[in-house]
């Protein structure tokens, strides 16, 4: 079976490279039948990253639909990052919920998990004191609070924050202390029934050897029953269905008998 669709996406209204017509454009040649957009959520102060204004982007999207409607099934999504919550959820086909950032409340500045190395090691500096177990606790303990808080349709990239710890750089991944940490958070959102994704987008970048979640955090997913979906959290047209096939037979080879994925504008559960 190829994957046919999906629903974690970016164009140029965020930080994509391409347009959003020529991110379905790109769907289309791909063979894919649905498609979803899921723009960052705008994060105030402004940045470059996120979109400017929920109705524009709304409205931009909604014209798309209409007019690819009939070639390609597109839906209306958003990334809302846990700090830049949308104001209407109702507004949107679905919510992909992700953790990128913390908030210095003491010096007023956001650092990044998954924007750079430095940015990383300057957040595990000023915020953690060096401790680098300690800034990980803190991002599941964020993951989990995130997930029951906002019940997301979907939970972006659970373990971004291993995007740039390949070789251990920062911290053990392999320590039970680090699995135990990432298992609770993971079973807390499972428990909100949402769907994780298997998410290629790291690895496209070159800043990772494996796809998000770890295999030992999809083993689990899989020993818990959890609803899972492939993504290729694409920014550009070449990425748009990079890894797809690898990460199916991945999942395949832990035992997943479906994954979900949007068709005709929903979430189904496609046998696989
Ligand atoms: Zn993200
Ligand atoms: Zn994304």
């Amino acid at each position: 079976m190829k994957i046919f669709s999906t629903c974690h996406n970016h164009c140029t209204m965020c930080d994509g490279k391409n347009t959003a017509a020529e991110m379905i454009n790109a769907a289309i040649a791909a063979g894919f039948t649905d498609f979803g957009m899921s723009c960052h959520s705008r994060f105030a102060p402004e940045q470059n990253s996120t979109i400017k204004s929920d109705d524009e982007y709304i409205d931009a999207m909604r014209l798309l639909q209409k007019e690819y409607a009939g070639v390609i099934n597109f839906s209306v999504g958003i990334e809302q990052d846990m700090l830049a919550p949308v104001k209407k959820r109702s507004a949107y086909d679905y919510l992909i919920g992700s953790v990128h950032s913390f908030f210095n409340e003491r010096n007023g500045t956001y650092y990044s998990v998954d924007a750079s190395p430095n940015e990383l090691k300057a957040c595990i500096d000023d915020m953690f004191g060096g401790d680098a177990p300690a800034m990980v606790r803190a991002f599941y303990a964020a993951t989990a609070t995130n997930a029951r808080k906002y019940q997301p349709d979907v939970i972006g990239h659970f373990d971004l924050v291993t995007k740039f710890n390949d070789g251990d750089k920062f911290f053990d991944e392999n320590s039970a202390e680090y699995k135990n940490t990432a298992l609770d958070a993971l079973a807390a959102c499972v428990q909100t029934g949402a769907i994780f994704e298997v998410n290629t987008g790291g690895v496209y970048r070159g800043a990772k050897s494996e796809f998000y979640p770890a295999p030992f955090l999809l083993e689990a997913l899989y020993e818990m029953d959890a609803k899972i979906t492939l993504t290729a959290d694409a920014h550009c047209v070449d990425a748009i269905d990079f890894g797809l096939s690898q990460a199916l037979e991945q999942v395949q080879k832990i035992g997943f008998k479906s994954v979900f994925l949007l068709k005709n504008g929903k979430f189904n559960e496609i046998a696989v």
